[in-house]
């Protein structure tokens, strides 16, 4: 069909974004399923290492849904479950304070492995979760949060052990359609061994995980060794009567028999454990990442496995990659991997919920820690704008809406929240002198100056850390300290004019609005018409003659082609050092 065929149809009069329709369904779900009670929803995050921004989304996604519902009032459960009894499985590369011999705790919980050196947290999982934990809490994300360690060792999920166990028939029959169908080339009985492979195909440690079945039959659950804590454990006996349960260590050779009625020092294997929580807590909504929602994976399969625990799959949709521009190269130091916290470092919470609030879950989206960052600032500025004039469209007022605040009310602001570019800008040349910024900042508006530098945070923290961590030092801006002789030397005398005319204007233009005017009006004036002729007035010559200007003026201020935008950066270096490097 051509296009000129396609029928044109009315504008969707649809006032919803994603969320609020997820809302909807989960309400109407939870109301099936459990009525009356609070809604659940859940998250799980794995504090094996730093906690990517990636994994971010599998929080935001559920919060975002939770004050939703919340903001109808509905009382809602957004439980965070930390997988910090999961084994350690591999060293990451590049976390300060560690070296090789961790490779020694690989197979204990990650609770029992000890944190970095110099961490004031007790363990690995502390460690790690910290972080995550303190930028939730700036980003506003208000969650239940549940240690499956704790779960574990103090016996909560001690009948569901016992219930997988004498259902591991059910269980086996329920994997085996899988295993089969997954991984034809490996044959029944045998282990996967090369855990790095398995973790390429299916993305995740989690995923990858032992399902539990071995040469003495399938058992669901793992013991971690009660002499060296790893969890390289057989079960090779189980009296369903007694509940006695025997095993042996592959790590340390240690064997014991243990009464399972009494033992909380183990777990369920991955692709039970998830299921068994969902019917345990109830939970109706779960989104996961693509390497759990593949064929055969842990959300499928536990979507069959949680019936026998007398529950139900939750609403789980699967969400997208998010990727970071910019950062890769200048953390590679780190392992290159951003965290919440790092993104918290350059942007406000309000534009980080933002970028997940816009974007459906099965659309990916890139973190930017480059320029872009600069240009996401204006876009967002601008959103504000037309949310304040009221001509934003409803989706975009949405998405905004659950950006600036939660059920709760909104997140702290920037009072007076100038471009972030600006504020980039002037940080770069300042190089965060604080009597230096105050001034530059209130001749931006000098009908309206700025009272205190309080009055710009703490976006212009922000600013001036993105600046000082992510830029490269070729990107900076370095005003020259002397003229540049040979540069004014070599100029004819329209050159020499140009500059005349904007020494001569700076005085009484002296704010963003006046500058603006003046280097844009210059060329103009110089071709014989007024500085404050419009572009349909003026011939496409005069852009030309505006970029050679302007490409002198950053040569004779900032030794480049380029810099921050001119009036921001003429404010910056200040009206005398003007007058010097113009040569006036
Ligand atoms: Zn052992």
């Amino acid at each position: 069909m051509r296009k000129k065929d396609v029928p044109i149809v009315a504008q969707s009069t649809e006032t919803t974004d994603w969320v609020s329709r997820y809302a909807d369904e989960v309400i109407a779900e939870s109301e099936r399923r459990a009525p009356g009670k609070p809604v659940v929803v859940a998250s799980g995050l794995s504090p094996s290492g730093p906690i990517h921004l990636g994994n971010l989304r599998e929080v935001m996604t559920p919060h975002l849904v939770a004050d939703e519902i919340r903001r109808r009032g509905y009382t809602v459960r957004h439980l965070l479950s930390w997988d910090d009894y999961d084994r350690y499985r591999k060293v990451p590369a590049g976390v300060p304070g560690i070296d090789e011999s961790w490779a020694e705790h690989i197979g204990k919980p990650l609770t029992s492995v000890p944190a970095p050196v110099g961490s004031e947290h007790p363990n690995w999982a502390e460690h790690f979760k910290a972080a995550m934990v303190e930028a939730l809490a700036e980003l506003g994300v208000e969650y239940d949060g549940i240690s499956q360690t704790e779960q574990y060792t103090s016996g909560a999920y001690r009948d569901q052990v016992l219930f997988a166990m004498k259902h591991r028939g059910d269980i086996d029959a329920i994997l085996d359609q899988y295993r089969t169908k997954k991984a034809p080339a490996k044959k029944q009985g045998q282990k996967p061994v090369d855990e790095a492979e398995l973790e390429a195909a299916e993305g995740s440690g989690a995923a990858a995980e032992d399902d539990g079945s071995g040469t003495s039959g399938y058992f669901p659950y793992k013991p971690y060794c009660g002499r060296c804590e790893k969890d390289l454990t057989t079960v090779t006996a189980y009296d369903d009567e007694t509940t006695e349960l025997t095993y042996t260590c592959s790590a340390c050779g240690f064997s014991e028999t243990v009464r399972l009625s009494e033992f909380d020092r183990g777990k369920l294997v991955w692709k039970v454990d998830w299921p068994m929580r969902w019917a345990h807590e109830g939970v109706i909504f779960e989104p996961s990442g693509v390497d759990h929602s593949s064929p055969g994976s842990s959300f499928q399969v536990g979507g069959q496995i949680v019936g026998i625990f007398g529950g139900k799959q939750p609403i789980g949709p699967m969400y997208a990659f998010v990727g970071i521009s910019g950062m890769a190269k200048m953390s590679s130091s780190k392992g290159g991997v951003p965290t919440a916290a790092d993104a918290l470092q350059i942007m406000e919470p309000q534009l980080l919920r933002w970028l997940y609030a816009r974007r459906r879950p099965n659309q990916s989206f890139k973190i930017a820690f480059d320029q872009e960052i600069q240009r996401l600032y204006d876009e967002w500025d601008k959103l504000a704008g037309k949310v304040a004039d009221g001509s934003v469209l409803p989706a975009d007022a949405a998405a905004y809406a659950r950006a600036v605040g939660t059920a709760a009310g909104e997140l702290p602001r920037t009072p007076r929240p100038m471009p972030y570019r600006t504020l980039a800008s002037v940080a770069d040349i300042t190089a965060g002198a604080e009597d230096q910024t105050l001034r530059i900042l209130s001749e931006l508006d000098p009908q309206n100056p700025l009272g205190s530098l309080d009055e710009v945070r703490p976006r212009l923290g922000k600013a001036e850390t993105w600046i000082n961590t992510q830029v490269p030092a070729e990107e900076r801006t370095v005003v020259r300290d002397e003229p540049d002789a040979d540069l004014l030397a070599s100029l004819d005398e329209q050159g020499r004019a140009s500059l005349r005319l904007l020494v001569e204007g700076l005085e009484e233009n002296w704010s963003l609005d006046g500058l603006t005017h003046l280097v844009y009006g210059v060329p103009k004036v110089q071709a014989g018409y007024s500085a404050d002729a419009t572009a349909k007035e003026l011939p496409p010559e005069i852009k030309v003659a505006q970029r050679t200007f302007f490409a002198l003026l950053y040569h004779l201020l900032v030794g480049r082609d380029t810099g921050p935008r001119l009036p921001t950066l003429l404010l910056a270096v200040g009206q005398e050092r003007v007058r010097k490097l113009l040569g006036a």
